[in-house]
């Protein structure tokens, strides 16, 4: 890659921000106007550009189609008070896309690339981050394999792309999860750490039969012994049991969220006891049997914080307490929002304007 990063921008002749409606904003319905795309070709990232949001062409034999060569990023941005645009952690996604990839085999992407690129789509389409509060801008970047192959090897050319849509306010209603001990998301080994494709398309099956069964979402358990749990659907999970934080070790097996990392932050810098270890189904599940779960809550971008109202397990379902009495999980839930739209001091210089 050459040092300066040349983006060719070619604008949209109208913008499509008519038929956005702030207060009522369908899910991930609307795109904004640009997009972002280079192509990774001859061993380099190249052809850096924005265009108008459509449609792209792939041949039938595009590897990633068949195999999933491809992994992505979930992100948000938001207005503060000024109406100014305000990016959350971006270098951790820019980071984290890279670790993702090294394991489908997918060429670094300088994590200046993502940035100039993620930057420069913001600023032109800055009128599509949304003010009314709880909404947000969503970004989605991912790189896929474009070899017209299906043979299986790793590719030789990808394409790395931002795309953008306005988000309406996540009322994160309380959840019903169940914890899951016959299917597994991740094993030792495994991609459960790389935001891949792959994983999600595997996770629809089990989550598909969790709702028939009543419940929102899994909590996913270890391959090998169903005893440890793990993380949710797009989430990862938190209890609090003895005034103590415990959340599963990020360890191969699962995302190494965001807002993990933004939560446990916090909590330790108000001085809470956080433990990242193993957690136990058994203790879990004790803990709920004897009033003794705190708080159980998932953390990730969509909702930031999902309560969990209830926890199935085997053939019972256990009531959690009222979530009004949530302490930790309403406090940083309230928090991170402050944070994230510039009420809030940013202490650990999270924010990108
Ligand atoms: N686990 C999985 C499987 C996810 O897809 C996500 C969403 N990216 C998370 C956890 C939470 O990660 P983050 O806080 O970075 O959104």
């Amino acid at each position: 890659m050459t040092d300066t990063i040349d983006i060719s921008i070619n604008k949209v002749n109208q913008s499509n921000i008519g038929t956005l409606d702030v207060h009522n904003i369908p899910f991930a319905k609307i795109y904004s106007d640009h997009m972002f795309e280079a192509d990774y070709r001859d061993g380099e990232w190249k052809n850096f550009r924005i265009v108008p949001y459509q449609n792209i062409s792939i041949s039938p034999a595009n590897n990633t189609l068949h195999y999933a060569i491809t992994v992505f990023e979930g992100m948000k941005a938001y207005k503060n008070d000024a109406g100014e645009v305000l990016l959350f952690r971006p270098e951790a996604n820019a980071k984290r896309l890279n670790i993702s990839a090294e394991r489908m085999c997918i060429p670094e992407l300088p994590e200046e690339l993502f940035m100039e690129a993620l930057t420069t789509l913001i600023k032109l389409d800055s009128q599509w981050v949304p003010s009314v509060p709880g909404t947000s801008l969503y970004i989605r970047p991912f790189i896929f394999a474009t070899d017209e192959y299906i043979g299986i090897r790793p590719s030789d050319t990808f394409k790395f792309m931002i795309i953008t849509c306005p988000v309406g306010a996540y009322y994160s209603a309380p959840v019903n999860v169940k914890i899951e001990t016959k299917f597994s998301r991740a094993m030792p080994g495994g991609t459960g750490f790389a935001k891949a494709g792959g994983n999600y398309a595997a996770s629809l099956y089990p989550a598909k039969l969790a709702k028939a069964q009543g419940f929102d979402q899994l909590i996913w358990t270890d391959a090998e012994t169903h005893e440890y749990i793990e993380e949710s659907g797009t989430m990862n999970v938190m209890f609090i049991i003895d005034n103590t934080i415990i959340t599963a070790p990020a360890s191969g097996t699962i995302l190494k969220g965001i807002t993990r990392d933004s939560v446990l932050t916090l909590a330790r810098d108000w001085g809470m006891k956080v433990e990242e270890r193993k957690v136990t189904v058994k203790e879990v599940v004790e803990a709920a049997k004897n009033g003794t779960l705190q708080e159980a809550f998932g953390v990730g971008t969509a909702a930031t914080i999902a309560h969990i109202a209830r926890i199935g397990f085997e053939d019972e379902v256990y009531d959690l307490g009222p979530i009004e009495e949530r302490e930790f999980s309403n406090k940083v839930l309230f928090e991170l929002d402050r944070i994230k739209t510039g009420k809030a001091e940013d202490k650990f210089n999270w924010m990108l304007k």
